[in-house]
């Protein structure tokens, strides 16, 4: 895969990149990746998640393969303002569960010189654009998409397959309730 991911603090600028892709799919992890590196670069770091999120751990970022950074826990994305005043470098995982003040603010961060790294669900479980990534991917400079491997048939994935019938839009879980799926094995729970 031919791709250029910036490493570098932004001079005289800012910029944003999306992580985009289904569960499972190792988008905390190409965060933590990058954090991570900016971080041992003595960069100042802060990253953030919704509040909504906790599955694994109260204040970390932790991905599906339990590596962690500290993190701060936010329940409307305009708080980011007062906990980012010094940073270089501004992580936000989970971006799907943030309203969609999250463009306005990604770009304002951005316009102030900020390298600004946002991963997301792009699709919620019936395979519709999850708001706000599609507006995140539009004013982003850099997208990744990170694919998952289909369980049914191995097939490169991009799509949650929610194995509970509940039609709520958000349904915080994991390995429990979801699957990595392939376009051909993916289903609506209510067709089954
Ligand atoms: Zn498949």
């Amino acid at each position: 895969m031919m791709e250029f991911t910036p490493h570098s603090v932004p001079k005289k600028t800012g910029w944003i990149e999306v992580i985009a892709g289904c569960m499972f799919s190792g988008k905390t992890e190409e965060l933590i990746r990058r954090l991570r590196r900016a971080k041992i670069a003595k960069q100042n770091v802060k990253i953030f998640k919704p509040k909504i999120d906790n599955r694994y751990s109260g204040t970390n970022i932790v991905s599906h393969s339990e590596q962690a950074l500290p993190s701060i826990l936010i329940e409307d994305i305009n708080e980011i303002f007062e906990h980012s005043k010094e940073a270089q470098v501004i992580g936000i995982d989970e971006a799907q569960f943030f309203s969609n003040d999250i463009i306005n603010i990604c770009n304002q961060l951005a316009s102030d010189g900020k390298r600004v790294i946002v991963a997301g669900l792009d699709q919620d479980y019936r395979g519709n654009p999850f708001e706000p990534m599609p507006n995140l991917l539009a004013i982003a400079e850099y997208i990744t998409k990170t694919l998952a491997i289909c369980v049914e048939c191995g097939n490169p994935a991009d799509k949650t397959q929610r194995k509970t019938a509940s039609s709520e839009r958000v349904v915080v879980g994991a390995s429990d309730i979801y699957e990595a799926r392939c376009r051909k094995c993916h289903y609506l729970p209510e067709e089954k």
